[in-house]
């Protein structure tokens, strides 16, 4: 088959692992950087330009959208869509897992457990947004961020205010969550692919660091699920509409968290800790639904 990894950057671990998948498997596999992808979107049958050319016809695309070009990025993943072309994670479920907010609705209409969280607008609503969540300690997280940044933790209820309305003044968009610190600074990375979850490691923060993120110096592990937390991360993605998905589970006192649903979830420390060859159960995944497609 045809499979191209929409990808900026064909350098990347995740990008090349997903190649050489793809080959390894007789495939035919390309990267195509979708900020170099232009489009007639009125025309009658819709074709994708790149690099000059009209691209040719695929058979399938694996989305690796960044998080700092999901518009551009997710118009290119529904033209393929309208192109007919099968693609891993379809452009409207990707916009959804991006937007924290409307994620975390989506999951909490649906009964999935989720830390505490409150939203607001209007920095008069500050005291109430505060106890809606039970009070400090707790989470401060900037809607934009990623990586960890922008997340903070507030001790006290007016450190947690002066936060929120420094915040505010800066125009960011902010959500407050519950703490949980039974978590100890760990979270659990689980890899979910068409319904099951193929990987899943634990990550933990560096010495006094509550945030587990490996690019905060966080160390990563295998790491056992109980049935509850496999269920969860599947229902998870299946509620945002992804096929292949990371979901980010906290172990809180009185049960697994979900705190986020990531649509391009990386490689390279999931393979590492685990030994699944991951990149080759989404190539095989891909090609699985390509052909039921057609039947
Ligand atoms: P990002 O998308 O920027 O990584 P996350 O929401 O995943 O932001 O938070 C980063 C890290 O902070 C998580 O991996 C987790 O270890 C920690 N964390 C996030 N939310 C909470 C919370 N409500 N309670 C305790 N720890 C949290």
């Amino acid at each position: 088959m045809k499979i191209a990894v929409l990808s900026r950057d064909a350098a990347l671990y995740s990008t090349r692992r997903l190649l050489a998948a793809g080959e390894g498997r007789g495939h035919t596999m390309t990267v195509i950087n979708p900020l170099r992808c232009y489009m007639d979107i009125t025309a009658r049958s819709p074709q994708l330009l790149y690099q000059g050319s009209v691209l040719p016809l695929l058979d399938a695309v694996i989305p690796r959208i960044g998080p700092s070009h999901t518009r551009y990025g997710t118009a290119v993943v529904r033209q393929l869509e309208q192109m007919g072309v099968f693609v891993a994670n379809r452009a409207e479920a990707i916009s959804r897992s991006r937007d924290k907010l409307h994620c975390l609705q989506i999951l909490s209409q649906q009964g999935i457990d989720l830390p505490l969280t409150s939203f607001a607008h209007s920095n008069r609503d500050i005291d109430g947004l505060i106890e809606l969540v039970g009070g400090a300690p707790l989470v401060i997280k900037v809607l934009e961020g990623t990586q960890g940044v922008g997340v903070v933790l507030a001790e006290t209820h007016q450190s947690a205010k002066s936060m929120i309305e420094a915040l505010r003044e800066l125009k960011a968009n902010i959500l407050v969550q519950e703490f949980i610190e039974e978590a100890n600074g760990e979270d659990i990375r689980c890899f979910v692919i068409k319904g099951e979850v193929v990987a899943a490691m634990k990550r933990r923060g560096a010495p006094g660091e509550f945030r587990s993120n490996v690019h905060r110096g966080g160390q990563s592990s295998v790491v056992e699920l109980s049935p509850a937390e496999r269920r969860m991360a599947v229902r998870a993605v299946e509620a945002v509409g992804l096929q292949v998905a990371g979901v980010d589970i906290l172990r809180a006192g009185h049960g697994p968290v979900v705190i986020e649903v990531n649509s391009s979830p990386g490689l390279e420390g999931i393979e590492a800790v685990t030994g699944v060859d991951v990149a080759e159960r989404m190539v095989d995944f891909v090609v699985t639904a390509v052909k039921e497609r057609r039947e």
